[in-house]
């Protein structure tokens, strides 16, 4: 998911590893590629520049190059710092608050995103890595194929859905899931929400509207990673709209810059929980900032 990014680093830092001696200028000279990499792999500018910065004053302030292996302490620090802006807060990773049954999950984000798929993926890992009784609700009342398309989904995984009832409004089928879950002992129940080909102010509605009469334990934004940037200004929408607890970002096995994933925390202050990583049903991974900061560095 970071292909491009991780050979432009480990081009940087073998140069670096393999010289020996550093001055402060090998080093200054090395984070302006390393700067000049990320924002060729779409990470947004003041994440860079703030990154490029830390570095280089730990690099300066640990006496980095009057040590025996100067350019190995660079890539450590670099390391950590990856991991610093990828973590935030110090929360498990892919860990959800949902404790209180039934836990309403509301899963937001523009169409095409991978949201359906995203729901699907984790009513499937909620059921069988957590043991969860989960039901699944699409509240797509704009497109009946999206709606089918979930109780397909249901049935292949074996997770229960909302059956379908013909000219309900988003926030009645949200609150008859409500009842259906309380009455059916569910721990957890899942609401698809529709999404539209760009941010509207009726779909802004829409979801406002379903999250005050449901009260989600948690509000997920699926975002493709394919679209670098443009995925964490999507998330700062809906975070000012709506208000998100975190974000899924998908087709993260794809040929992405994977800029998003570096630079969703620091813009955002929301973490990601969640990776997509192909179009099968197992194919979600949770988001482990130690991990992705290794497979950044390669
Ligand atoms: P929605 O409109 O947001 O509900 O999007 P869908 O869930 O219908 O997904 C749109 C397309 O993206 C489908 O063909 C999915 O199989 C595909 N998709 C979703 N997540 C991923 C992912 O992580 N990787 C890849 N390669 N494809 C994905």
């Amino acid at each position: 998911m970071f292909e491009n990014l991780s050979e432009r680093l480990s081009g940087v830092f073998d140069r670096l590893t393999k010289q020996g001696a550093l001055s402060e200028d090998d080093v200054k000279t090395a984070l302006r590629e390393v700067r000049v990499a990320l924002l060729e792999a779409d990470v947004s500018l003041p994440v860079a520049r703030d990154f490029v910065k830390a570095v280089q004053e730990k690099a300066t302030g640990q006496a980095v190059t009057k040590s025996v292996t100067p350019g190995q302490q660079v890539v450590k620090i670099v390391h950590d710092e990856l991991q610093n802006v990828l973590e935030g807060d110090n929360e498990e990773p892919g860990e959800l608050r949902i404790d209180n049954a039934p836990a309403p999950i509301l899963m937001v984000g523009l169409q095409g995103s991978g949201k359906t798929t995203t729901t699907g993926k984790l009513a499937k890992r909620l059921t069988e890595k957590n043991g969860k009784r989960v039901l699944m609700a699409s509240l797509d009342i704009y497109r009946p194929a999206a709606m089918q398309q979930l109780a397909v989904l249901g049935t292949q995984i074996g997770v229960d859905t909302l059956p379908i009832v013909a000219g309900e409004s988003a926030v009645q089928i949200a609150k008859r899931a409500k009842q259906q879950a309380t009455l059916g002992g569910y721990d957890v129940y899942m609401l698809d929400t529709a999404g539209r080909l760009q941010i509207d102010e009726t779909l802004m509605q829409e979801v406002e509207d379903v999250r005050d009469a449901v009260n989600p334990r948690e509000t997920l934004l699926v975002v493709d990673g394919l679209t670098g940037q443009v995925a964490v200004e999507v998330a700062e929408e809906f975070d000012g709209k709506i208000g998100i607890s975190g974000v899924v970002l998908t087709r993260m096995d794809g040929d992405g810059r994977g800029g998003a994933a570096l630079s969703m925390r620091a813009v955002t202050g929301k973490p990601i929980k969640f990776v997509g990583l192909g179009e099968k049903m197992d194919a979600l991974e949770t988001f482990e900032p130690d991990r992705i900061a290794g497979r950044i560095l390669g």
